[in-house]
């Protein structure tokens, strides 16, 4: 899939996310397309859009976090968008899924948010120790998360099939 390069409303580069990403913030009026590929047009149901090369926001977004992020524990909340890994109920801390008292580190990929509640029962244990299933992976945000975020727009939010039928 190729990627369209997202400016900021302050035409500053910001990230680039994936084709079908763009037109959806295109549609969704949150970006304009700046360049387009010519002769090329996405057609569907009640959809004509020039397929973006280069879209920009249509508002200034401050973005959390650039490039590789460092980890913080309000960078896991945004990321995990304040959802517990464990009962998808809102999430006020951080749990580190291999306990620092068992050498867990600090990371992206070790951290999820969680419910004060889980939090608590789960305690110096291993998801597997304390019985208890992980709902999704922990990953480390790229750029792109980060402004799909800050966007509002749910990361892993599944889109419409006809935008994966698109000319190559
Ligand atoms: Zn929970």
């Amino acid at each position: 899939m190729r990627e369209t390069l997202v400016l900021n409303a302050s035409f500053e580069p910001l990230s680039t996310v994936s084709l079908r990403r763009a037109v959806v913030l295109v549609m969704q009026d949150k970006a304009v397309v700046e360049n387009a590929h010519p002769g090329l047009r996405i057609r569907a149901a009640s959809v004509d859009v020039p397929v973006p090369r280069v879209i920009r926001l249509s508002r200034y977004v401050r973005v959390p976090f650039r490039r590789r992020a460092p980890w913080s524990r309000r960078g896991v909340l945004v990321r995990d968008q304040h959802r517990c890994a464990y009962c998808g109920r809102r999430a006020t801390t951080v749990d580190h899924v291999m306990p620092r008292a068992q050498g867990g580190a600090d990371s992206w990929l070790n951290t999820v948010a969680s419910c004060a509640e889980d939090n608590h029962r789960k305690a110096d244990r291993t998801p597997e120790q304390a019985g208890m299933r992980l709902l999704r992976k922990p990953f480390e945000p790229t750029p792109a998360d980060a402004l799909l975020s800050a966007l509002g727009v749910s990361v892993r939010e599944e889109l419409p099939d006809w935008l994966g039928a698109l000319p190559a």
